[in-house]
């Protein structure tokens, strides 16, 4: 495999099945040259897959990926290179899981109401340490028999249109956005063909995004299209934005997704990484 990056995963700190020392050890037999460990609301995956870069000789850059509410719907935002001191966010985290965990009781009980018996301890369980998500709902609804796939129990169940469907209490994108530039990271707007812009041109929104701190764009994702992808790529080019890309490699929760190539579209090379870095050079933000 030639030299290629993975700058979107997801570990056991979050909703991803791996622990981050394994997600490491993945990448290393993939391949991987470098890695973004970027879970859902928290950091606590980020030591431990830093010591495992040093052991595998991959490098790891932290990461992170927040959700924010747009209009009606849901957009992500990554950051990118945080400090390993992430103490002046960790207050903020901490809030976005005890939020979790009140939407997550109010699926469960949704779901008791719709006739589906299943606990919190049960998902707690499938969810280990890290922040509890709907895949982990996911996975025991799927255990028990009363889905078939991931996807089938957030049709049915958890997504929007789904009769257990509960938003959780999020940030707004300027507050995640100012957030992770504030302690110098370099923050991308996720998946931007996946989530939809609920008609906003993706350029107006960027324009309005930018001056909170955003930087880029993650182009190159496992859902976009080549298509999708050459147009992101332009926009950057046209508007002097970041380019990011990444998987959002799950684990076997999304079994079709893999590590570094995503549904076999992705070879995302070490050059975006070092264009990465050289904005930060630029702006005067450290690299490692
Ligand atoms: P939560 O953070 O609990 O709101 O769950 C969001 C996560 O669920 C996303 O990061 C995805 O991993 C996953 N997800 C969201 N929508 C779907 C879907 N339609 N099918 C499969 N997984 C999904
Ligand atoms: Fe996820
Ligand atoms: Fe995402
Ligand atoms: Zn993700």
């Amino acid at each position: 495999m030639p030299d290629i990056v993975d700058l979107h995963t997801h570990s056991t700190a979050s909703d991803g099945t791996m622990a981050p020392s394994e997600l490491i050890a993945h990448a290393a037999e993939r391949g991987l040259s470098a890695i973004a460990l970027t879970d859902h609301d928290t950091v606590a995956g980020l030591d431990e897959a830093a010591a495992a870069g040093r052991e595998h000789g991959v490098e790891v850059i932290r990461g992170i990926e927040l959700s924010v509410v747009h209009t009606k719907g849901e957009l992500h935002i990554l950051g990118l290179w945080l400090p390993e001191d992430a103490s002046a966010i960790t207050d903020t985290l901490d809030e976005l899981v005890r939020y979790r965990h009140n939407r997550n009781h109010i699926i469960i009980e949704k779901l008791n109401e719709a006739g589906v018996a299943i606990t919190y301890d049960e998902v707690c369980a499938v969810a280990g340490e890290g922040s509890v998500g709907r895949p982990h709902i996911a996975q025991v609804l799927m255990e028990k028999g009363a889905a078939s796939s991931v996807q089938d129990a957030f049709n049915r169940y958890l997504g929007p249109q789904g009769c257990a469907y509960a938003p959780k209490k999020i940030l707004t994108p300027e507050a995640a956005i100012r957030l992770l530039s504030g302690v110098g990271a370099t923050v991308i707007l996720a998946h931007p063909g996946i989530y939809g812009l609920r008609g906003i041109p993706l350029r107006e929104q960027v324009e309005t995004f930018r001056p909170f701190g955003l930087d880029g764009i993650e182009c190159h994702y496992s859902e976009h299209s080549a298509g999708l992808t050459g147009e992101y790529l332009s926009i950057c080019r046209e508007m002097d934005l970041a380019v990011s890309g990444g998987s959002d490699f799950h684990g076997t929760v999304k079994p079709n997704i893999r590590l570094g190539t995503g549904k076999g579209n992705l070879a995302i090379p070490y050059s975006v990484v070092d264009a990465l870095k050289e904005r930060r050079r630029m702006k005067g933000q450290p690299v490692y």
